[in-house]
Parts: C-alpha cells; sequence; structure tokens
C-alpha cells in the first residue's frame, strides 16, 4: 500500500512539472533490458543507532552528534557521527585479516550484487561447522548468508553485546572457499567465535578474497533463495565498511514478511 502511495505522490509531483516545464521525452531502454522493480525489497539492515546496535567488545562506541539543529531553532540540520569501520551491517574486506588483501574500496562490487541463499541455523547450534553446513542445501548458491539465533533473538537490534552468537568454524569456512561463493554473510557482527584462538573464518574466507557482510538482520526473511545487493561506503584503505544491504524473494515459497 505505501508504493502506492509514494507512486501517485511521484506522479502528482511529475504532472504538476509538466504543466510548467518542457516535458521530457521518455526514456528508451536497450531491448532486452529491464527496470529493476521496486516491490518486494527486503531492507535487512541493522539500524545504527547509539544504545540500540552492538557494538563488539573493545570496539569503538558510535558517537552521534548534532552540531546545527532546526528543531532547536537553528537554521540547518548537521551531523556527525563516530563509528567503527565495522558498526551495524557491514562488509568485511580481505584487508581486515590479509596483510597485502584488497581495502573496502578495491573490492569489485560483483560480489555485493545478486543471487544469495539464506540457510537457517537452529537456536541451538553455535558452530557453523562443516557437518552442521552439508546438513543444508548449500552447494550451488553463490551467496550463503546464515540466519542463525542471533536473528532469532533479536540481537542485531540489542545494544547488549552477546559473545555466544553462532560463528562460521574453519572446516566450514574452508568447503565454502574451496566450492568458490562470492560472499559469505552472517546475522552478528562476526562471523568468528568469540575469543577464538586464530581467526581461521576470517583468514579462510578473506584470503581467498571472499568478502564477508556482517551484522545482517534476516529476522524477516526464512530460508531460501533471494536477489541480494548490498553496497558498503567506498572508503579509500579502509578494511571494512558499514553497508545497506536489500534482499528480494525470488519464488513464491518464502515466507517472508514486509
Ligand atoms: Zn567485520
Amino acid at each position: 500500500m505505501r508504493h502506492h502511495v509514494t507512486l501517485s505522490r511521484a506522479l502528482l509531483v511529475a504532472g504538476l512539472w509538466g504543466c510548467t516545464t518542457q516535458s521530457t521525452p521518455p526514456v528508451t531502454l536497450p531491448s532486452g533490458a529491464s527496470r529493476l522493480p521496486v516491490d518486494n525489497w527486503l531492507d535487512v539492515t541493522a539500524t545504527l543507532a547509539a544504545g540500540r546496535t552492538p557494538v563488539y567488545d573493545g570496539d569503538a562506541p558510535m558517537v552521534f552528534t548534532f552540531l546545527k539543529d532546526m528543531r532547536k531553532g537553528d537554521a540547518l540540520t548537521l551531523s556527525t557521527y563516530a563509528l567503527g569501520a565495522h558498526s551495524g551491517t557491514h562488509i568485511d574486506a580481505p584487508m581486515h585479516f590479509v596483510k597485502d588483501g584488497a581495502s573496502i574500496d578495491k573490492v569489485d562490487v560483483a560480489a555485493f550484487i545478486g543471487s544469495a541463499r539464506v540457510i537457517e541455523i537452529a537456536d541451538s547450534v553455535q558452530q557453523i561447522n562443516a557437518a552442521e553446513l552439508n546438513r543444508h542445501d548449500w552447494k550451488g548458491a553463490e551467496r550463503i548468508l546464515f540466519s542463525t539465533r542471533s536473528t532469532a533473538r533479536g540481537w542485531m537490534d540489542s545494544s547488549t553485546f552477546h559473545r555466544d552468537f553462532a560463528y562460521i568454524t574453519e572446516d566450514a569456512a574452508q568447503l565454502l572457499a574451496t566450492a568458490g561463493v562470492k560472499l559469505v554473510g552472517v546475522d552478528y557482527i562476526s562471523a568468528e567465535q568469540f575469543a577464538a584462538p586464530a581467526p581461521r573464518a576470517h583468514q579462510i574466507l578473506l584470503g581467498k578474497g571472499i568478502p564477508i557482510v556482517e551484522g545482517l538482520d534476516l529476522h524477516r526473511t526464512s530460508a531460501g533463495d533471494y536477489d541480494l545487493i548490498v553496497l558498503p561506503l567506498k572508503v579509500a584503505g579502509h578494511e571494512g565498511a558499514p553497508a545497506r544491504a536489500i534482499m528480494r524473494p525470488v519464488n513464491t515459497g518464502i515466507s517472508v514478511t514486509f
């Protein structure tokens, strides 16, 4: 319904413009091209907000400041925010754990746009190891996103940092890397076991040039295939950046909440 309201307002505005300005010719798409439909996209991004978004133990706090504020009588509203590169929904570039790895601005956006499969991991499972992975239909998927206990418990929408989030083990990371997946995603702020003796999942995936999207909010999705667009900020020379992520189911058998 909201789409219809927006559309009619857009048409109204376009109509008003049409009265007073020269009308623009319609855009002609090359044959075979299709417009990107605006329907059915789910926002799977965690909201960035102090006191709401979890921050990994020891990472920088998020600080949001209004320098000017129209609500307080200023002529405009102007703000700044300071936050860690791994805040909320974000992408780890190879540089995060590979010494000469690519920084986030150098990662090809092809990894961030395309088909993705959501794999649901039971609430009781904390270790996503090779055996757990192979209990699911993951082979052949280009991008794999794990929906875990973190989603079930709403942890990306709670400022409390939980250490017992589900994580990817070394053998599962190896399977995914060998299979040539283009992107791996998780629904909490790290894909690695908390206080792991070595960051093996990161080293294996990033070592193969496979970016990791962390901190997805998958509470409106269920297992199945989706189109995914997740685009990190293009920050030069840094190892990660916050991103906006949207998904839409590619078949009607998937139950989602709009
Ligand atoms: Zn990260």
